[in-house]
Parts: C-alpha cells; sequence; structure tokens
C-alpha cells in the first residue's frame, strides 16, 4: 500500500496555474505536469497529460483486451510499458489538439509520473519537473532535467554555480506535445520501506535548494500532508515566482 499526498499552489507572482497533478494512491500512481504555451494553453496541455496518461494506466490495470498502440516491449517490466505509452499517448494527444486550434499551437508540458508498490518504484520524466528519493538522511534526485543548463553544466560550458542566474535557465531541450518522435527512458528502482518519493515541478526546485528539501521531508517523515505544505511554503518564502506543484508518496510497509 502507498500512501500519497499533492499540493499546488499558483506562487507569489502568477494569476495562473499552469501546473496540474493527479494521484491515485491505490494505484501508486501520481503525476506532475507543467504547461507552458501562450493565451493559458499551458494548462490545457498540463491537463491533457495526466488526463491522458493517467486515464491509460488506469485502464491498463483493469483490462486485459486493451490496445496498445505502439506495442509491447517484452523486455520491460507491465508497469514501465504502462508508463512508456501513456506518455507517448499524452503526447499525440496534446499535439493533435494543438493542430486544429490556433490559440493552442505550440503548447507542450513536461511531466513526470511514479508507479509505486510491491517494492519498486517505476517512473519517467520529460522536461525539468523532477522525482527524488528521500532515504535516511539523504536525498537523490532521480531525474535528470531536459533542459539547456543540464546539458551545458554536463559539457562543462558553463559552472554549476551559475545555473540559478543563467538567463537560459528555463529553456527545455524536451517537452511533452511538441514533437512527434519524443524520446525518453522508463527507470525502475527498488523502493524501501521509510523511502519517502516527492515529484515537483520546477517551482519548487528553482527556488529551494536539495538541502533544504531535505530538511523539511525528514522534519514532516510521517506527515505527508503537512510536508507538502512546507515545501509550498519554503517556495513562497524564496519569492514564488512560478507556480510550485509537489507530491509526496511512502511506502506503509507489508502487513
Ligand atoms: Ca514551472
Amino acid at each position: 500500500m502507498i500512501e500519497a499526498h499533492g499540493l499546488t499552489d499558483p506562487g507569489r507572482k502568477r494569476k495562473n496555474n499552469e501546473d496540474s497533478l493527479r494521484l491515485e494512491p491505490e494505484m501508486g500512481l501520481a503525476i506532475v505536469a507543467d504547461g507552458m504555451g501562450g493565451h493559458q494553453s499551458g494548462e490545457v496541455a498540463s491537463s491533457l497529460a495526466i488526463e491522458t496518461l493517467g486515464d491509460f494506466v488506469a485502464r491498463a490495470q483493469q483490462d486485459p483486451d486493451l490496445t496498445w498502440p505502439f506495442g509491447i516491449d517484452p523486455d520491460r517490466s507491465f508497469a514501465a510499458n504502462c508508463l512508456s505509452t501513456g506518455i507517448r499517448l499524452a503526447n499525440r494527444r496534446i499535439l493533435g489538439e494543438a493542430v486544429n486550434r490556433a490559440d493552442l499551437a505550440g503548447m507542450g508540458t513536461t511531466v513526470v509520473v511514479v508507479l509505486a508498490g510491491d517494492g519498486r518504484l517505476t517512473y519517467a520524466g520529460v522536461g525539468d519537473s523532477r522525482i527524488y528519493l528521500a532515504r535516511g538522511d539523504t536525498l537523490r534526485q532521480l531525474t535528470r532535467d531536459d533542459s539547456w543548463i543540464e546539458a551545458a553544466v554536463a559539457q562543462r560550458l558553463i559552472a554549476e554555480e551559475e545555473r540559478h542566474a543563467h538567463p537560459l535557465r528555463n529553456v527545455l531541450t524536451k517537452a511533452v506535445g511538441l514533437q512527434d518522435d519524443l524520446e525518453f527512458d522508463v527507470w525502475e528502482e527498488p523502493l524501501e520501506d521509510g523511502d519517502r518519493v516527492l515529484l515537483c515541478s520546477d517551482g519548487l526546485t528553482g527556488v529551494v535548494p536539495d538541502e533544504r528539501i531535505l530538511d523539511i521531508l525528514s522534519a514532516h517523515d510521517r506527515d505527508l500532508a503537512a510536508g507538502c505544505r512546507a515545501l509550498i511554503d519554503a517556495a513562497n518564502d524564496g519569492g514564488g515566482p512560478d507556480n510550485v506543484t509537489v507530491v509526496l508518496l511512502r511506502p506503509l510497509g507489508r502487513s
């Protein structure tokens, strides 16, 4: 069994909230999406992503006759196939909606998604929303940002310290709904009792450093709702420049 809690907030500077989240604790499913695009189309993109991806994963658990439009990879787990197909369906859906409506042209969204259960975490991410694993007194970022700044730091074009102030820090190299041939990986990781999994949009990580995130998670390790609240408050105390969304999950232990 998985316990989960999520919270989203527009932040201090923006009127709209283009982030979306979806939680299905009984399935161990959690999704965070951070939409982008003009005329509030970012809201449409992130909503379409969580709806399409979440609905597919939910149907796949129940319907043995479900059609898998991109086939099934026999070398991967069922959960990994669910996430892979769900994200590709979301990509196709957003592209399709944008083609038909000029006001939605160019919309896209980040997605991070986990399926947690049975001692295993299956996860995927596109864009610069993130998944972290807190275990004991350590915090590990599981996803790697699909951003220009991430690539530039990796290639040592800019120094790690310059990351937060760089003018191109928000430029993504990949997003859901912008290109037909979206490529991404799905990963698996053992999940242990006591672990906490955090999904978040960059409204949190752009403002709150990893060390502070770990402090907050440690202070609220048994109360996920309080942990979510404290993370949102930390982002807003740091100026709240962007929409901020957080989801916390933890396994409830086997009984
Ligand atoms: Ca954002």
